[in-house]
């Protein structure tokens, strides 16, 4: 803590976004490049240095954050870096990506807004990179034992380094062809550049990890064969089985799961074609769901030049301020939060349908009606109450000539064979069974990430990894020096 007073004297300024108009005529991410490092050092002089740092607890990774709060604000970023790679495999990804509960346990938050927590992680993370403080750390000796990483979403990519830095021969197998998993074909460009995910794998490379591309454990290869040649299985397939939204009408052209429409457009952005079959050019637009998947199908649907578009969230509008008695500090509150999708449908006005900002709260879809060729033309709504009741007289109908499903994901797919053949048990909600050891109840083999924990955030993907490394490495060796930040068991702070 450079200057104890900073936090009276300095009040918080965010990482600024570029304009909304210039921004959705571009992929490129949402922040004026260059525009943090000069505010960083000065807003990290506002953490408090608490005895007791919530922020810890409330990150998943146990992030050190007051230490490298301090750090920054002196400017040694060659020890921040160290710091933060001490718990965080890709602070890069996490500075861009977090919903940062973290800010939300700050204790500074109780009555003032919190440090910008993750906008120096994100410094000293980029900044690492460009100082060249995160070369790539092959292990001294090998321990001559196998492991085999089935998926390459942030549970694998973590899970996967740990273990080759610790001595193990790691191969990662992903049935996509390009590494990164949801990083990768879900995750919009504009919240994640894709050569950060580029630049981590080619440190994975040099440190001596395989990948195997376009490789589907289940159908490319077989999963008993894998388990053959490999001393253990680490499990990181994600949960991608979407849910449905049964509703009359649903069979209508032009009605996709989200999980269809943003890997097309990401595929537009890395060069493979030219223009997505599913563009949202000239169309009225209507997303179902209120969550950030709906905000990344938004912020994609207004680049892409659509005529409208309207994000429906079944429950109401939440508050500006937390509530003390439901969501006390230093839990993660359900309030009101403007993503830079929302803030630039706002602006652009593309949602005539909607309130200012794209979102139709309490809105529940009832059907959908097409025209004769059997397009989607309508989609017809009525608004809830806090029970889902529909209020009488709310039923409307409004324009929808591409309609995007974002109503979240309930375990991992099975369609590829691979928990069939391995003959892995499934906890009742459809994710993979795991003990206390991360273990399935097939010998030497492992789950994590959202496959076994269920639809959940990088941050907590990247802390499965670690401590998923952690447990593998000990069953092969006996031991294990590996940090493991989360048991299976941890949740969310909750009240
Ligand atoms: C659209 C969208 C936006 C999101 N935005 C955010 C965000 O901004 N911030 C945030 O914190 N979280 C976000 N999330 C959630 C976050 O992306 C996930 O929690 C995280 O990626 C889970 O990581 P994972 O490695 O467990 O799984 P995934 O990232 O899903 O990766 C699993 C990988 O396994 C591969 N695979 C599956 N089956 C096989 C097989 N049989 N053989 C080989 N490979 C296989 C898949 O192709 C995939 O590459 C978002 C999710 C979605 C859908
Ligand atoms: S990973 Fe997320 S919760 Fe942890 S310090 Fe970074 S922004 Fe905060």
């Amino acid at each position: 803590m450079a200057d104890p007073k900073g936090f009276m004297t300095t009040p918080r300024q965010d990482w600024p976004r570029r304009p909304v108009e210039e921004r959705v005529r571009d992929w490129d991410e949402v922040y004026v490049p260059g525009a943090l490092l000069p505010i960083v050092s000065k807003q990290a002089d506002r953490c408090m240095d608490c005895g007791v740092p919530f922020c810890h607890d409330a990150c998943p990774l146990g992030n050190l954050i007051p230490e490298w709060n301090d750090l920054v604000s002196r400017e040694d970023w060659r020890t921040a870096a160290d710091r933060l790679h001490a718990t965080n495999n890709f602070p890069e990804f996490t500075g861009r990506l977090c919903p940062a509960p973290c800010e939300a346990g700050c204790v500074l938050a109780i009555n003032q807004p919190a440090v910008t927590i993750k906008n120096v992680e994100c410094a000293i993370a980029d900044r690492a990179w460009e100082l060249g403080f995160a070369p790539p750390r092959p292990p001294d000796r090998l321990s001559g034992r196998t492991v085999a990483v089935i998926g390459s979403g942030p549970t694998g990519l973590a899970a996967a380094q740990q273990l080759t830095r610790a001595g193990h021969t790691v191969a990662v197998f992903e049935k996509d062809d390009r590494i990164g998993g949801l990083l990768r074909y879900g995750i919009p460009e504009f919240k994640m550049e894709k050569g950060q995910l580029e630049r981590r794998v080619g440190q994975m490379r040099a440190e001596g990890t395989k990948f195997r591309t376009s490789a589907a454990v289940g159908r490319d290869i077989g999963a008993a064969e894998l388990r053959a040649r490999y001393d253990a299985l680490v499990i990181a397939t994600g949960a991608t089985a979407w849910r449905e939204l049964d509703v009359p009408g649903r069979e209508l052209t032009g009605i996709h799961q989200a999980m269809e429409y943003l890997p097309l457009a990401n595929r537009v952005c890395e060069g493979d074609i030219e223009t997505s079959p599913l563009s949202a050019a000239g169309k009225h637009v209507v997303i179902v769901g209120g969550g950030d998947t709906g905000a990344d199908c938004l912020g994609t649907a207004v680049r892409e030049g659509a005529a409208s578009v309207t994000q429906l969230d079944i429950y109401a509008q939440p508050g500006a301020e937390r509530d003390e008695d439901t969501e006390p500090w230093p839990t993660y509150p359900k309030v009101y939060r403007l993503s830079a999708a929302h803030e630039e449908a706002g602006e652009l006005g593309t949602a005539p349908a909607a309130d200012a900002d794209a979102r139709l709260f309490a809105a529940s879809t009832l059907r959908f009606t097409g025209d004769q060729d059997g397009r989607v033309r309508w989609l017809h709504l009525v608004e809830v109450d806090s029970k889902r009741r529909p209020r009488p007289g709310t039923g409307r109908a409004i324009p929808a000539e591409l309609v995007l499903l974002a109503l979240g994901f309930s375990g991992p797919d099975r369609e590829d064979g691979l928990i069939g053949q391995l003959g892995v048990e499934l906890e009742p909600r459809g994710t993979i069974a795991r003990d206390a050891e991360f273990a399935t109840n097939v010998p030497g083999v492992f789950a994590a990430g959202d496959a076994a924990r269920g639809q959940s955030l990088v941050v907590w993907a990247i802390a499965e990894g670690r401590a998923v490394a952690a447990a593998v490495d000990r069953r092969l060796t006996g031991s294990s020096r590996l940090p493991a930040p989360i048991s299976p068991y941890d949740r969310p702070m909750t009240a």
